[in-house]
């Protein structure tokens, strides 16, 4: 799964530490993380790289760096940059739509597609980075009176320079099932996800004031229309690229198993068996694990 980077280790204490030239500077614009590109390789840039593309603003953007985690040693921060550099940096939907991959590149590439990319302790930096990236763009006025807020030097947060609310990152927990039944498992389509082609397993945020396994018992009602007994939880994930954090269970399907589908949502809903379930290439989700693992027969 994508946190699991060992034998590196993630720490998120957050330090009061300015960026030297050693470190990481993630950049985001929209949906795309800047990536730089040499020796037919991808990696995040670090402080240092951007004297190649910003000139004279270098000092000033490495003086702006925000902290956010550290990695083994290697500290990570996120910058935004002048409009006049973003506008000169290409922007890709896709790995195959690069071009230009003679010697050095610098673009921005979207983070769905980034996630693809190798190795996963960078693809967990650059999807941590952006949902923190994300939180700070919506921290910059303060929710309770409008003010300008300012990073606190003491802590992760966001404080209001007129009324001293605090605004701390924020986490959205969904629960994710896979409801077995007997040598079959249930996995459906999602009208949401882009091209409705993706088997996967029933989700769903959490609400306020429910438990998690209150959550599981309600999506799967909502969504398949099936009663559920035996809940356990299995593992859980963080996904910062939807700043969500997946908690997966798995639970068995009590009496009646015909699906009636929540059509708004749910394009399809299938009791599949293990050996009808298909290959799974994604290997940083616990929905995907879960899945791999039915049909291997270890779940
Ligand atoms: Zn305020």
């Amino acid at each position: 799964m994508i946190h699991e980077i060992y034998p590196k280790k993630y720490d998120p204490t957050y330090i009061n530490r300015k960026a030297g030239d050693d470190d990481h500077l993630l950049c985001y614009e929209k949906d795309g993380i800047l990536i730089k590109y040499e020796n037919d390789s991808y990696s995040l840039p670090k402080c240092r790289d951007y004297q190649e593309i910003c000139d004279a603003e270098y000092e000033d953007i490495k003086n702006s760096a925000y902290y956010l985690f550290e990695i083994s040693g290697e500290y990570y921060y996120v910058i935004d940059l002048p409009e006049w550099l973003k506008e000169n940096i290409p922007y890709y939907r896709k790995t195959e739509d690069i071009v230009d991959k003679a010697g050095k590149a610098w673009f921005f590439l979207r983070i769905h597609s980034f996630r693809e990319l190798d190795p996963v302790v960078m693809v967990f930096a650059g999807a941590t980075g952006y949902h923190l990236r994300n939180w700070k763009n919506v921290s910059k006025y303060c929710g309770c009176c409008g003010s300008n807020t300012k990073p606190s030097t003491k802590e992760r947060a966001f404080v209001c320079t007129n009324c001293g609310h605090e605004i701390y990152p924020q986490i959205s927990p969904a629960v994710i099932v896979a409801i077995t039944n007997g040598d079959s498992i249930l996995l459906v389509r999602n009208l949401r996800r882009p091209k409705n082609v993706r088997l996967e397993l029933v989700s769903g945020y959490v609400e306020i004031g429910e438990s998690f396994e209150h959550a599981v018992h309600r999506e799967v009602l909502e969504e398949v229309g099936l009663r559920v007994k035996n809940v356990r939880m299995y593992k859980d994930q963080p996904w910062g690229i939807s700043g969500a954090h997946m908690i997966g269970f798995v639970a068995e399907v009590d009496g009646d198993d015909t699906i009636v589908r929540q059509e708004d949502e749910i394009s399809e809903a299938k009791w599949y068996k293990r050996e009808e379930v298909p290959e799974y290439r994604n290997r940083l989700s616990v929905g995907s694990e879960m899945i791999l693992r039915f049909k291997e027969g270890k779940l």
